[in-house]
């Protein structure tokens, strides 16, 4: 097992070398989607970043239980997620659903764009209605412990009474006294005794559809508590890793913590790792913002701000490009380099089999292995080791055209690098190859030929069919709905 591993951590915006609480176990928890809408390619970058940190860490042989939770309830509106309408809900309604019908969909859907972008299913997904029990016992160890009030049927968490001891402000290193000069005003909610304290348990409103009985009356738990709760269940008071894009500092996370420090008096995790975020134009990509596009967009390339399509491997081809922790925007002309780049990869990958050892070699690879080691064990810098990836395809390529002569010994050795790096650490597959996917990508592009007919756009219901039938697919209209062939 390598021991040189180094992660940046947001607690003390430090690399610190990691040294895992029980070796050979890894706890990592990473906040999960919440279903009410499609994943954007924003949310994808996030999940793509922490599997590549799980492959890591399965890869050095680490033993790591990956929790990611499911949010299917009590995630609300507002900005810090308990204001408003619960997003779920508002959902259904719309759309004269069951609430968990919406969940239900959306995690299908999420599940299916995890798979076409080869990202490894976590080892436990719980959702927040499946822990409502666990959720509710939380917060009588709070409110026992002094840190939350009951108002009407609500609980609220006392932020201030929390920093009079605590510091609220560990994760995002802010200070009370900034962030309560910087809060609106109590907009409506004048129950909560001061403008930073958050519900952990809300009292339902007449109509409310998902809601619990609890010691405070019928309601339902507040967004943040469910990961406390439920990284608290599975990976214990305090464990290795827990995850999220960086927008969940200031609130989400900071909460969280609050809720464990005034429950079980201990950070939860060692080391807090957060993915900057994906930017269009510069602008954080957000379902709110309107800039926001679906994955199945991309791969077919049905918008409007894309000049054609790309494949899931060179979508995440692009996101490994970018280290985690810097932004990244999107573009066209960054996506035509790395659908080249990715190609040319996986060329050298499928020549390596075609390779000849010669009786004596000329290139040693121990240094480059060690280097792609180093990249990863650098805060998992997935873009310098895909440069030295780069620097084995040339290897490869010139060892093919008989201007380099490699030996037995590191021509088996190339292979592994390229094999292990490639595939287990990276998460990347040759698409030629990869006919698996193949059912559920056309599954998706069916489901937005479909909805174009709904919306009685005919002519990219057209465009679909008759691209598909360039191509060699056959799509059938049938009483059953939609199926294909190949033709
Ligand atoms: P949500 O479903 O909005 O709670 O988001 C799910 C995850 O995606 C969270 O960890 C967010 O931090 C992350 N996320 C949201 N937008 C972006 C973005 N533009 N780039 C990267 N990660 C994002
Ligand atoms: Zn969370």
């Amino acid at each position: 097992m390598e021991q040189n591993l180094f992660v940046y951590n947001t607690l003390s915006r430090k690399k610190e070398k990691f040294v895992p609480l029980h070796p050979p176990l890894v706890g990592m928890y990473v906040c999960g989607p919440t279903v009410y809408s499609d994943v954007h390619l924003g949310n994808c970058r996030t999940y793509i970043s922490f599997d590549l940190i799980f492959r890591y860490l399965t890869y050095l042989g680490y033993k790591v239980r990956y929790v990611r939770n499911v949010t299917d309830a009590g995630h609300l509106e507002g900005d810090a997620g308990d204001e408003g309408e619960d997003k779920i809900e508002k959902k259904a309604k719309l759309e004269h659903l069951e609430p968990m019908e919406i969940a239900q969909k959306y995690t299908i859907g999420f599940r299916e764009v995890m798979q076409i972008l080869n990202i490894l299913p976590p080892s436990i997904e719980p959702t927040a209605t499946g822990h409502i029990i666990e959720q509710i016992e939380l917060v009588k160890l709070i409110l026992q412990n002094g840190y939350a009030y009951e108002v009407d049927g609500t609980i609220y968490f006392d932020v201030e009474k929390y920093n009079k001891t605590q510091d609220y402000g560990i994760l995002s290193r802010r200070n009370l006294e900034d962030l309560l000069a910087n809060t609106r005003d109590l907009g409506g909610q004048e129950e909560k005794r001061g403008p930073l304290d958050f519900a952990l348990w809300i009292k339902a409103k007449p109509g409310h559809l998902m809601k619990w009985p609890s010691p405070w009356g019928l309601g339902f738990p507040g967004w943040h508590l469910e990961c406390s709760a439920m990284s608290n269940k599975y990976l214990g008071k305090q464990f290795d890793i827990h995850g999220g894009g960086l927008d969940l500092v200031p609130t989400h996370h900071t909460n969280e913590i609050a809720q464990n420090m005034a429950a079980c008096h201990t950070n939860p995790a060692k080391y807090w790792i957060h993915t900057n975020m994906l930017t269009v134009n510069g602008q954080k990509m957000s379902k709110s913002l309107g800039n926001s596009f679906l994955p199945h967009e991309l791969f077919t390339g049905q918008n409007s701000i894309l000049n054609k399509g790309y494949s899931p491997m060179t979508v995440r081809f692009f996101i490994l490009q970018a280290h985690y922790r810097s932004t990244l925007d999107f573009g066209n002309e960054a996506m035509q380099a790395s659908e080249k780049g990715f190609k040319r990869l996986m060329n050298a990958f499928t020549l390596l089999d075609k390779l000849e050892a010669s009786a004596s070699g000329e290139v040693e690879i121990a240094p480059l292995l060690q280097r792609c080691y180093d990249a990863m064990n650098d805060d998992f810098n997935s873009p310098v080791l895909i440069a030295e990836l780069f620097e084995a395809s040339r290897i490869v390529n010139s060892v093919y055209d008989k201007s380099l002569r490699i030996d037995e010994k590191n021509l088996s050795l190339l292979k592994q690098l390229m094999h292990d790096f490639i595939v287990d650490v990276l998460g990347l597959k040759n698409e030629q190859a990869a006919g698996d996917d193949l059912p559920n990508v056309m599954n998706m592009i069916m489901e937005l030929r479909k909805d174009a007919k709904q919306n009685r756009d005919y002519a990219t219901s057209d465009k679909i069919r008759e691209g598909l039938q360039k191509i060699g697919f056959q799509l059938n209209d049938g009483k059953e709905g939609m199926t294909w062939s190949k033709l």
